[in-house]
């Protein structure tokens, strides 16, 4: 599986994000585009035993932060999935220091 951190793409209405489960109130989604060698999905599987074909990790601040601080992969940080709905630009490029 690769990640691409700040994917020029976004969700669209429909896709299955996996996050952290923070509110926003712990700042700005970081996006991560995740795929297989062939450009597919990731298959995950949901607490809930569903398996889901999924290419997008939203991590607030805070996760990414303590991600990057411990070389922890994204992934670990991942507590749940939705269905992420409207098209409106949610992309934060600014740079955690
Ligand atoms: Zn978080």
């Amino acid at each position: 599986m690769a990640i691409k951190r700040f994917p020029d793409e976004q969700p669209r209405e429909g896709d299955i994000i996996l996050h952290c489960a923070h509110p926003y109130g712990r700042g700005p989604f970081r996006w991560y585009w995740v795929q297989e060698p062939d450009g597919g999905p990731t298959e995950v599987e949901a607490p809930t035993g569903v398996r889901l074909q999924v290419h997008w990790i939203a991590l607030c601040s805070d996760c990414e932060v303590e991600s990057m601080r411990t070389g922890r992969d994204v992934e670990a940080f991942v507590r749940g999935h939705r269905v992420w709905s409207g098209d409106a630009l949610v992309i934060q490029k600014d740079i955690v220091s």
